[in-house]
């Protein structure tokens, strides 16, 4: 992955809005079930919201129950990263952007069928374009 994002702390709050930059860069959460994308079903993919990297399709997305949106894969490994977090006194696994490093969420073991899998994303971290991209 040579087509990297890097910019200054000064460079991300001139592109971000506040709440953006909070959840991207300094890894926060939104407040469960307040996020524009938790009840939405529209076909289409998701980008991140800081740098554009393709990284969900809606095929993949679910109803998890948990406030977030949550999908069970990625649309390419290659798009996120996996960072072991300790913070908060949890053993967590973070979801990065691997483009950017933005924070996106967390990915837990507890998702469906075919991978188990469950990223449990921020809405403020991405956005959504209507046209499809699959695996
Ligand atoms: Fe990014």
């Amino acid at each position: 992955m040579s087509d990297t994002v890097n910019k200054s702390e000064d460079e991300w709050k001139n592109i971000l809005t506040s709440e953006q930059f909070y959840v991207l860069r300094q890894k926060g959460t939104e407040r469960p079930f307040s996020g524009k994308f938790e009840k939405f079903d529209e076909k289409g993919h998701y980008v991140c919201a800081g740098c554009g990297n393709d990284l969900f399709s809606s095929d993949t997305k679910f109803d998890a129950g948990c406030g977030w949106p949550s999908f069970f894969d990625a649309i390419d490994k290659s798009k996120v990263k996996q960072i072991p977090d300790n913070s908060h006194g949890m053993r967590r696994i973070e979801v990065q952007c691997a483009k950017c490093g933005g924070h996106l969420g967390h990915i837990f073991n507890d998702g469906p069928r075919p991978t188990g899998m469950r990223y449990c994303i921020n809405s403020v971290s991405i956005d959504f374009k209507a046209d499809t991209i699959k695996k």
